[in-house]
């Protein structure tokens, strides 16, 4: 009998955030697409919860989150707002974000936005083969081909598709089959996080430092809270998923003595080793979220990076398999998201040299220019994921019939907008399909016309 064979154009491996997201934004451009997921349900173990501001625009430009409205748009143009934010765990930066965007910084748990975007994804029409673990990918002429293994250890029907997209986390499968170089800079520490409920102060709430290392603890009233330990005696010799008594003991080296603690659940190890790949595309393979990048955790930029890997791939996949751009988008898209990965990688390993005890000159030192405004405002920006130039903050189109329509509301669909002021005046390009907004704009912007991409960054202006 001969197995059914499932075609797409774009098939992702693995579906994390990272993967959904690109699935519900290749979907929402009417691009077929499946997802392969090893897990039967969604991960609801406790990672990401800082959505930085970069992130939190892009979310909103798809509705995933509230907007600004039209009229606070035109009340608060130019007017910036600031949230506090550590560095290497130490209270030193201010996130600072336009006012109409959604905020510098908000706290969203990582399995919330998993979910959105998987029912997203679904209800736009993408396929999601939960259950399923990819076992080969092999590209072959202008199609991908990927072998599938169920739960049972059955073998899936096969995959074809124009496009595969790893979207499978720090150890998959897809880096391994195409050419994707990498950087690594090794692990020096080890931690360990996981909920659990202090029955005694032992643990200082919020970060706290020790001769040996560091503790977080965010106190949650309504249940367990999120402890994690971050112990500098070296990395860890395993990656299992630790025990309690690995966990108590990490504490108990960190502070001095085991901490009195109840409920423990949840736990997972995570050290400094970080990664990236100095290439996300190889031919008709390409990588993005964990699986191009990973990092020591600290300044949540893991997933936001991954997120915003997602927003910037998804037009330009659904450019090339249209046939309106050649592939070369694709290798800049690369370049681009290779470069901040590099970025990222850089900070966090700073970020763990300074909360080395050992290393107590160093972040001495680096606090010292973290007071010099232009440096401080430069790092906070790369952590925020605001240092991408050339992205169009939210604005107010005012028709002549007095109606509005912002920035955000006409990015929803996913097409490029194209913004002037008359009819009379030409568009920066004709880009088909795009969204063509005309009208007063509010604040004033330094250009006459413009073509915002569907990420929202502009293409190009008059
Ligand atoms: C303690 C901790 C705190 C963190 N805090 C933050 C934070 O505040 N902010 C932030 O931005 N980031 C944070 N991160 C990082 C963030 O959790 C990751 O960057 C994020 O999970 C990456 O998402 P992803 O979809 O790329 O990969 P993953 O979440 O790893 O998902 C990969 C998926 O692929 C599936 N898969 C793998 N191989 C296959 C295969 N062969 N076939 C089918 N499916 C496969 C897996 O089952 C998995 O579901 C934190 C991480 C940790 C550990």
């Amino acid at each position: 009998m001969t197995r059914r064979e499932r075609r797409v154009d774009v098939a992702i491996i693995g579906g994390g955030p990272v993967g959904m997201l690109l699935a519900a934004e290749l979907a929402l451009q009417r691009i077929s697409v499946l997802v392969v997921e090893t897990r039967t349900e969604p991960d609801d173990r406790p990672r990401a919860g800082t959505v930085h501001a970069r992130s939190l625009s892009l979310l909103a430009r798809r509705g995933f989150l509230p907007a600004a409205r039209a009229r606070d748009i035109v009340r608060d143009a130019g007017a910036m707002r600031r949230a506090p934010f550590q560095f290497a765990g130490m209270p030193v930066l201010s996130i600072t974000a336009p006012a109409v965007e959604p905020a510098p910084i908000a706290g969203i748990a990582q399995a919330r936005l998993e979910a959105a975007f998987e029912r997203r994804a679904r209800a736009l029409g993408a396929e999601v083969l939960r259950g399923h673990t990819a076992r080969a990918v092999v590209a072959e002429d202008d199609l991908v081909h990927v072998r599938v293994e169920t739960a049972a250890g059955g073998i899936g029907e096969p995959i074809t598709a124009r496009y595969v997209v790893g979207a499978d986390g720090a150890r998959g499968l897809v880096a391994g089959c195409g050419d994707f170089p990498s950087r690594a800079v090794p692990a020096t520490m080890n931690a360990i996080a996981g909920l659990a409920t202090s029955l005694t102060p032992d643990i200082p709430p919020g970060w706290h430092h020790t001769p040996a290392g560091w503790t977080l603890h965010n106190p949650n009233p309504g249940g367990a809270a999120r402890i994690i330990a971050l112990d500098f005696s070296g990395p860890a010799a395993t990656r299992d998923i630790p025990d309690t008594g690995e966990y108590l003991q990490r504490l108990g080296t960190v502070l001095g003595a085991p901490p009195a603690l109840a409920d423990i659940s949840r736990l997972t190890r995570f050290s400094d080793y970080g990664r990236f790949r100095t290439r996300m595309r190889s031919g008709r393979l390409l990588v993005i979220g964990d699986a191009a990048h990973v990092h020591y955790p600290l300044g949540g930029q893991g997933l936001n990076t991954g997120m915003q890997d997602a927003f910037t791939l998804g037009w330009r996949l659904h450019r090339v398999l249209t046939g309106r751009s050649d592939d070369s988008l694709l290798e800049d898209w690369s370049r681009e998201r290779v470069a901040v990965a590099e970025a990222v990688v850089a900070n966090t390993v700073l970020q763990s040299r300074m909360m080395n005890p050992a290393m107590t000159d160093l972040r001495d030192a680096v606090v010292a220019m973290l007071g010099v405004p232009v440096v401080h405002d430069a790092v906070a920006e790369l952590i925020s994921g605001q240092f991408q130039a050339g992205f169009q903050h939210d604005l107010v189109v005012t028709r002549d019939d007095g109606s509005t329509r912002t920035l955000s509301e006409l990015l929803t669909a996913g097409k490029s907008v194209a913004i002037r002021p008359d009819r009379d005046t030409p568009l920066p390009t004709e880009e088909p399909g795009c969204v063509v907004a005309t009208g007063k704009v509010t604040p004033e912007q330094p250009w006459v016309s413009a073509l915002v991409r569907p990420d929202g960054y502009l293409e190009r202006t008059c």
